[in-house]
């Protein structure tokens, strides 16, 4: 009798991988380019580098860095709640004044601070 729990195993991983690569705006091995925003102070950070990488960067735990995210409406970027709720909350996603779905790129401001993750 053959077992079928390793390929089960694997299947759930695979699951978990599709569905962390599908909150991304572009494929999962490129470059990406993501917007944080600084809670008290609002400096905008961009990160530049792979999106699972940007996303465990230890800058944004420690200073509790917000992922920002752009109203094309407003022509204003907003400060996303954690993807925790961004994910259990798809109003999360749209802009509280305009109900415009935010998107991750977006046009940013001359004073951000790049951020290159190798
Ligand atoms: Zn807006």
């Amino acid at each position: 009798m053959v077992s079928v729990r390793p390929s089960h195993t694997h299947w759930l991983l695979l699951m978990v991988l599709i569905i962390a690569v599908g909150c991304g705006s572009t494929v999962s091995q490129d470059t990406v380019e993501r917007s944080y925003l600084h809670p008290k102070s609002k400096t905008h950070y961009l990160f530049v580098g792979k999106s699972e990488e940007i996303l465990n960067h230890s800058k944004i735990r420690e200073e509790k860095l917000s992922m920002g995210a752009y109203c094309s409406t407003c022509q204003k970027w907003h400060a996303l709640p954690p993807m925790e709720v961004v994910q259990r909350q798809p109003k999360a996603r749209l802009c509280p004044k305009t109900k415009t779905p935010l998107s991750f790129e977006g046009p940013v401001p001359e004073s951000v601070i790049r951020i290159e993750v190798p």
